[in-house]
């Protein structure tokens, strides 16, 4: 189970938040295509390793998080706010 510690809150389990989908994706510039929109859409990276993620605390604050998580290990390596810049580390194992 994991423990995500929401900014308003403190840390939480997982059952109060609701995975919200991928916060790496940019939508595409209006001009962009029907091809670079269907690949918005459809298309998704399945990393092994640190990927940014939306998490609402659906049971608490209701805030939508940004949430830095290792897709194998499951550790949370940095939550912030929507705007927040959350790098990922450099190497992605
Ligand atoms: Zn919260």
């Amino acid at each position: 189970m994991l423990r995500i510690p929401c900014p308003h809150c403190g840390v939480r389990d997982e059952i109060e938040f609701r995975y919200r989908g991928d916060a790496s994706v940019r939508r595409p510039a209006g001009e962009a295509g029907m091809e670079a929109f269907l690949a918005h859409v459809y298309e998704r990276a399945n990393p092994a390793g640190w990927h940014l993620e939306w998490w609402q605390h659906a049971a608490g604050c209701r805030q939508v998080l940004k949430v830095r998580r290792h897709t194998v290990t499951h550790e949370i390596g940095a939550v912030g706010l929507p705007g927040d810049d959350l790098p990922l580390p450099e190497a992605s194992a």
